[in-house]
């Protein structure tokens, strides 16, 4: 195949969402359809689990004559009590909750006041505006090669028609047309994939404020930024953020004590 034939379809840009966005938005549908059906709704169902035995933390009700308490407890000291695997984990989660939202808030603040990340942020926002405008661009070129590549067929057939080929040629000079076109056509699919999205990208800064802002903390809004919360027997909160640039922190020192 002559080079000015060739199409090269493979990474031709960086993907325009990268995978830790796209599980951010993965695990926020999830959430939605999961924490409908559950008995017991809670903030942090799912992110928290015991740091001595990486198992999930469960809850357990305990009633009073006043109102119903919520417990965490270690599913493998749950499970296995007599074999003693683990340790309970007892905690209120009503505190719990509230220490994890405040270590968040911090961290948030503190991301906010630093401005090299405040730099970073912004210019990831740059990058999609960027990646957008190139894939609109590649789009409007390969929709000219289609239309070069269709012209070339009606020519071949023409020519074919005209007997100017041997069928041995034509079949020969058709099929590769066809490829061509076949690999540009799922090229711009890819394309079109991504443009759509696009609109779920995420604005880190965004979400750091409104975490900070917003009085009522929702599940989306602790979903959309934390990945994992341990806790260990000694009360400790460890939080385990989606983004890099938060969790940078948790290299130096990470935990904080419930009390
Ligand atoms: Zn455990």
């Amino acid at each position: 195949m002559p080079k000015e034939d060739r199409i090269i379809v493979k990474g031709m840009h960086t993907p325009i969402i990268d995978e830790e966005t796209f599980n951010i938005v993965q695990d926020m549908i999830k959430s939605r359809t999961a924490t409908r059906v559950k008995t017991y709704d809670w903030l942090l169902k799912g992110l928290v689990y015991c740091k001595e035995c990486g198992k999930k933390l469960s809850i357990v009700p305990q009633k009073n004559q006043i109102k119903t308490n919520f417990y965490l407890r270690c599913n493998t000291y749950a499970n296995n009590t007599h074999l003693g695997f683990c340790t309970p984990h007892s905690n209120n989660l009503e505190k719990i909750t509230n220490c994890v939202i405040e270590q968040i808030r911090t961290r948030c603040k503190k991301f906010l006041s630093e401005e090299k990340y405040k730099k970073i942020a912004i210019t990831s926002k740059d990058k999609i505006i960027q990646d957008k405008f190139n894939i609109k661009n590649e789009l409007l070129i390969l929709e000219r090669k289609i239309k070069d590549i269709n012209k070339k067929i009606d020519k071949l057939y023409e020519d074919k028609y005209n007997g100017l080929f041997e069928n041995e040629d034509f079949s020969r000079l058709y099929s590769k047309q066809i490829e061509n076109r076949k690999q540009i056509e799922e090229r711009i699919k890819q394309l079109e994939k991504s443009e759509e999205k696009e609109d779920l990208s995420v604005d880190i800064k965004k979400l750091v404020e409104d975490f900070v802002n917003m009085k009522e903390i929702t599940r989306t809004m602790l979903i959309s930024l934390v990945n994992k919360i341990e806790i260990s027997e000694n009360k400790e909160i460890t939080i385990y953020y989606r983004f890099n640039i938060l969790n940078s922190e948790n290299k130096n020192k990470k935990t904080q004590n419930v009390g």
